[in-house]
């Protein structure tokens, strides 16, 4: 019996490295995923590194003998592990000699490639822990979003550039939204993560994991997205720099893209134009003030008036008008 769900009505939560950080923010996503499967969603939670473990590994990236370096991530991660009342045995040894692996190929052969492997471990060790929480209280499953994004080749580009900062197609994939409602209704998996066609790991660049959350919402054909943060949404400047900024409720993609490309870092313009070319709404919110309403980004919303945003690039104020 199929029962009163509707199949395959997919909502996407992205979350970042600040909202994944400690016990109170997956109790929080822990939450979301309940209110979410109660609207009859499936839910598919695409998660960050804790933050600065991205930067951690970034150094160890040129530092792979560093026994310090290696400590002091695991020791993060143990502390999250402990925190969510997780045990070391469900992730650690597995973790740890993914974790040597890679360290022992950025030894031999030190360069985009194995670095891609090794950042990836900051996505692998958020969700692998998070997603233990959330079984003590949901019906959840890890899966690997190397299973749902490839990159495309892009010829003339710098290798560097196709290992850490690749770009996938945004598309529908029925086939996969198909194989994932098979498993458990709320999934979890890594931003920021994606494959090449030979099946290694590429990395979508810095604050990749809003555009892994789009891309797999146009996947997924999702209802919507919500990329969960730790501000109440897209505002006419940083509010953590100007104390009256104003919270934007609606913006097209076309604004939120350019606000987000001169410098507006909530939301990373890939993810935007991956939200576009699928026609998928999206939802910026506060983690910490769940009962807000935040910012709809989708086609059709009401254009801003006068000053739209003021973002600063390298010292420079960068002013967008209507
Ligand atoms: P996450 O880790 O959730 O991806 P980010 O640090 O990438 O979060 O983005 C959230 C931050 O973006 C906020 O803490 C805020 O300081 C900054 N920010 C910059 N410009 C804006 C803006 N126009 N509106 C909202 N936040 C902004
Ligand atoms: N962890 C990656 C970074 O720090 C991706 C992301 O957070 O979006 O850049
Ligand atoms: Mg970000």
């Amino acid at each position: 019996m199929v029962g009163f769900e509707v199949a395959d009505k997919w909502v996407v939560l992205k979350f970042g490295g600040t909202s994944v950080a400690g016990r109170p923010q997956w109790q929080a996503i822990a939450s979301l995923a309940k209110d979410r499967r109660s609207e009859g969603f499936r839910v598919l939670l695409v998660c960050s590194a804790v933050a600065g473990v991205t930067n951690q590994l970034n150094a160890l990236a040129s530092e792979p003998g560093s026994s310090h370096l290696r400590e002091s991530l695991i020791d993060t991660h143990r502390e999250l592990s402990r925190e969510l009342g997780v045990a070391e045995s469900d992730w650690l040894a597995e973790s740890e000699t993914r974790l040597r692996l890679c360290l022992e190929c950025l030894s031999d052969v030190s360069g985009p490639k194995n670095q891609a492997a090794l950042l990836a471990m900051g996505e692998y060790l958020s969700t692998r822990i998070g997603c233990c929480f959330l079984r003590q209280s949901l019906d959840a499953d890890w899966v690997d979003v190397k299973e749902a994004l490839e990159v495309v080749q892009e010829p003339g580009r710098s290798a560097a550039r196709q290992w850490l900062s690749a770009s996938c197609k945004a598309a529908e994939a029925p086939a996969l939204a198909r194989r994932w409602s098979a498993l458990a209704p709320v999934l979890v998996t890594q931003g920021f993560v994606a494959k090449t066609s030979t099946g290694e790991t590429a990395l979508l660049g810095r604050g990749g994991s809003d555009t892994s959350a789009a891309l797999l919402a146009g996947r997924l054909s999702a209802q919507r997205l919500e990329i969960w943060t730790d501000v109440p949404g897209l505002f006419s400047a940083d509010p953590r720099l100007i104390g009256d900024a104003r919270l934007l409720y609606q913006v097209d993609y076309a604004e939120a893209l350019e606000m987000a490309a001169s410098g507006a870092r909530v939301v990373h313009p890939r993810s935007i134009r991956a939200a576009a070319e699928t026609a998928t709404p999206v939802e910026i919110r506060d983690l910490n003030h769940p009962g807000l309403e935040g910012t709809r980004i989708g086609a059709g919303a009401a254009a801003a008036q006068g000053v739209k945003t003021v973002t600063c690039q390298e010292r420079m104020a960068v002013i967008l008008l209507q």
